[in-house]
């Protein structure tokens, strides 16, 4: 039996992230998603001969903007070379990349995995374009290219060899994900490629400390077959290792059909670049008040407000972590954690009531109707016992959806809703209960303490809703007493 467990996996990726520009990183083409093919395309993005390159500053704001959330150092001088490669969806026959001088460099990414932090730390990041996309499922014959996607800016993010596991790489690229979109630098969608990964993966003895010999997973464009990519990978190589072979470093594709990692054709992962420094693109030079308008500008970031969710609202890892997946989800509960103090309350009336209204209406929250203050209200109805939680969400909260406008109190009353703690009407129906069920009394009074729930059914059940249920509590207990 191979003990897998003496070994550690050690995973360091490229991820690359589509900027969500309107136009090219070097051109005035439609950057956007999809289109009938090649109609986002000029002279540009189709590499005719004489045509030159202008840079889309936009992008470059981008990069800093992500760089400075990750506490990247920012080079105020970085530069564009020329990375050379034949195929047929790069007319140009090199792709504009950033080799030697990268714009960031640096900075790190804590991700939490089974209740663990851990700081993943940051190579650098670069600038580059693109290329297009060749289809080979279409035709029986022939294979097919669209340049749409040729010359879309793209923001490659390098890691260090810091993850170690399936599990760590989904968190880190889910955290990554969260965060350009909280930036809104990208919708790190990785169905249509806007996000997407390569994965180096080796292993090693527990407690050694140098790196083994790493393989390259290509192209991994869904988390699912990343953590399938990697899990195999991980068992190939220890196998390897187990049977006295050596790891060779090569590129692999991942088979989602088969779920293997095999070796790309050496002709795709023979790597001679011949990079050097585009000569139509002079270097970027920011000032540094450039970078620190763009530093004034960054929202709060998503681990901070997870900070602040868990400690300043006391609100479970659970809880935080779903307020605080979408920026917009997070915005809305300060706003509403303003108005109220009962952070719990008011989390679970977003998770639980809203959010599902949310997808059910098919509605953004920008479009929920209900201001902060209503749901404030809604909240200290049910924390004052004035209408059960179950009514509150059943009946007042379609209510308040409907009619927005209108003092929850006023709309909790017209339906009948408002629970009674008025100790003569509830004296009343505590006495018709236990004088309904004289043998539970006996009970009870012999000590099977546990027929309280029972009366409190049966009470409630009279007063069809509308008893407080702390105070119908206490007159039960009194009257038994
Ligand atoms: P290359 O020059 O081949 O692109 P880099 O040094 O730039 O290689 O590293 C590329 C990626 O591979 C980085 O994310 C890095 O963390 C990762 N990496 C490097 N060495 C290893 C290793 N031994 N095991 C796992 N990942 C590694
Ligand atoms: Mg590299």
């Amino acid at each position: 039996m191979t003990n897998y467990n003496s070994y550690q996996p050690v995973i360091g990726l490229e991820i690359h992230l589509q900027l969500a520009t309107q136009s090219k990183a070097f051109c005035a083409d439609d950057a956007s998603f999809g289109g009938e093919p090649n109609t986002h395309v000029s002279a540009i993005s189709l590499g005719h001969p004489g045509t030159l390159p202008r840079l889309n500053k936009k992008q470059v704001e981008y990069a800093v903007r992500l760089g400075l959330a990750l506490g990247s150092e920012i080079n105020l001088v970085n530069c564009f070379d020329r990375k050379n490669y034949f195929y047929t969806d790069l007319p140009k026959g090199y792709q504009i990349t950033q080799d030697k001088l990268p714009v960031c460099v640096g900075g790190s990414l804590e991700i939490r995995v089974d209740g663990e932090r851990r700081k993943i730390r940051l190579h650098h990041l670069h600038i580059e374009e693109d290329a297009g996309k060749s289809i080979h499922d279409q035709d029986p014959k022939n294979s097919l290219i669209d340049l749409n996607r040729a010359g879309v800016p793209l923001l490659e993010i390098v890691t260090e060899p810091d993850l170690h596991s399936a599990e760590e790489v989904d968190a880190f690229m889910t955290a990554m994900r969260q965060l350009a979109r909280y930036l809104g630098i990208s919708d790190g969608n990785m169905q249509e490629g806007s996000m997407r990964c390569d994965v180096n993966v080796s292993v090693r003895k527990k407690g050694q400390t140098t790196l083994g010999e790493r393989c390259e997973i290509k192209n991994m464009n869904s988390m699912r077959f990343a953590r399938q990519a990697i899990e195999y990978e991980v068992k190939r190589q220890v196998d390897i290792l187990e049977s006295g072979g050596e790891v060779v470093r090569e590129t692999m594709n991942f088979n989602p059909a088969t779920g293997l990692t095999t070796p790309m054709r050496d002709k795709e992962s023979a790597h001679d670049y011949r990079y050097f420094p585009d000569p139509d693109l002079p270097p970027v030079s920011l000032t540094p008040a450039f970078v620190e308008e763009v530093r004034a500008q960054l929202p709060a970031l998503p681990n901070a407000l997870f900070e602040k969710f868990t400690t300043e609202f006391q609100l479970s890892e659970y809880d935080a972590g779903l307020l605080t997946a979408e920026r917009e989800t997070a915005t809305f509960f300060i706003e509403l954690a303003k108005k109220t103090p009962a952070h719990k309350a008011a989390a679970n009336l977003v998770i639980n009531k809203i959010s599902p209204y949310l997808s059910e209406t098919n509605t953004t929250l920008e479009a929920f109707p209900v201001p902060a203050d209503q749901l404030a209200e809604f909240i200290q109805l049910i924390e004052g016992g004035k209408v059960s939680a179950s009514m509150a969400y059943q009946r007042l909260f379609p209510a308040m959806v409907e009619k927005p406008g209108q003092p929850v109190l006023k709309l909790a009353e017209s339906l009948h809703l408002l629970q009674s703690s008025d100790a003569k009407f509830l004296e009343k129906l505590v006495d018709e209960v236990l004088e309904k069920n004289p043998e539970k009394v006996a009970e009870y009074k012999k000590g099977k303490k546990g027929l309280i729930g029972f009366f409190m059914g049966e009470v409630m059940k009279a007063s069809k809703g509308k008893a407080g249920p702390k105070a119908a509590n206490e007159v039960i207990l009194r009257k038994l007493a």
